[in-house]
């Protein structure tokens, strides 16, 4: 059964974005890296600044549950789906563009992937973005949650964030002091603003040293991390004083299994779907890890994953 306002809501962004873009029931587990995810009772898909904030002003008028995403590789979404409205970002949002007057800055649209960014300033010639190439996430999911691998992190490349607040006004430009980048986490998670776009700084270099680098951390990626299964990543955040995955490890849950669900044998930070998983399973998965690590340990393991219309 759908929430009233949900469908109120539905109904009047129905009216302002063409009925391809306004997916009913949609599953999400078409759009999520676990491929893991109950029906939304609605997905939009929002192309420039003027149909988000449309969307983002009727979904705050009539107080409909609503979410956005980005490419989905951090969430992990109920089994029973989500009973609200799931606004993603494309067209517009993925413009890349180069400045004119400063070759060293480029704005991305916060729907744009990683790996696309990463390929385009690879393409120019500018360094400092190796880092990010092979998170399979959007530049909006990234800067939000501050993603960092290999020693790097958004807040090292953001000049400025471009957003809006959850209620689809108040457009404008943050700094990257404004947006209180910390370990895997940024102001736009305490206030729900969306990320619209970001201004990277880079650094010339040259182009085939610049590949050189993305090569290998690729490499070492795919040499390290479960890549052929569906997962969401790191499941855990970085524990204050250890690893997520070394602390796993040491609890002897390596291989640890519900249903489809598994610690990875290649790399025990992540939950993967061997096929079949349901979010329960991972739930599962997750609950056992979090209590036996902090028997073991007496740390308590805090997921990285977004749960959606689920919990622990
Ligand atoms: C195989 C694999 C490897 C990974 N490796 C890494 C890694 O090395 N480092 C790392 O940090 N992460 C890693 N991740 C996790 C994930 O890719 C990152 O967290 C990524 O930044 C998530 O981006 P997304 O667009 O997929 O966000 P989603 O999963 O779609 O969303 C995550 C959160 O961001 C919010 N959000 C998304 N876009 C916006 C926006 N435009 N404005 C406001 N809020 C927004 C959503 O509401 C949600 O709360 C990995 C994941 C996988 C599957």
């Amino acid at each position: 059964m759908i929430p009233k306002e949900v469908s109120e809501a539905i109904k009047s962004i129905s009216g302002i974005i063409p009925g391809d873009r306004v997916l009913r029931d949609e599953p999400m587990s078409a759009h999520t890296s676990f491929r893991i995810g109950g029906p939304a009772a609605a997905f939009v898909v929002t192309e420039n600044e003027e149909e988000l904030s449309a969307v983002l002003g009727m979904l705050s008028e009539t107080g409909a549950e609503h979410l956005l995403v980005g490419n989905g590789s951090n969430i992990l979404v109920a089994d029973e789906g989500y009973p609200g409205v799931i606004v993603r970002l494309s067209g517009d949002f993925e413009s890349i563009e180069q400045d004119e007057d400063d070759p060293c800055l480029v704005r991305v649209g916060a729907a744009r992937l990683m790996s696309s960014t990463s390929a385009f300033l690879t393409g120019k010639g500018l360094a400092g973005f190796e880092f990010a190439s092979g998170i399979p996430g959007s530049i909006g999911g990234a800067v939000f949650m501050d993603a960092g691998a290999y020693g790097g992190e958004m807040k090292d490349v953001v000049e400025s964030v471009r957003v809006m607040n959850a209620d689809g006004t108040g457009l404008r430009t943050l700094s990257n002091d404004e947006m209180e980048f910390s370990y895997r986490h940024s102001v736009a998670e305490d206030s729900g603003m969306v990320i619209l776009s970001a201004l990277l700084r880079l650094a010339k270099d040259d182009p085939e040293a610049i590949a050189a680098r993305v090569s290998e951390l690729a490499a070492k990626r795919n040499s390290r991390q479960p890549v052929n299964y569906p997962s969401a990543g790191s499941t855990f955040k970085r524990p204050v004083g250890g690893y997520a995955a070394a602390l796993i490890e040491e609890s002897g849950l390596k291989g640890y299994r519900v249903g489809g669900a598994e610690v990875s044998e290649k790399h025990s930070g992540f939950v993967i779907n061997t096929g079949g998983a349901t979010a329960e399973d991972v739930l599962a998965v997750m609950r056992h890890v979090r209590e036996k690590v902090y028997e073991d340990s007496g740390i308590m393991l805090e997921p990285e994953v977004r749960l959606i219309n689920c919990s622990l």
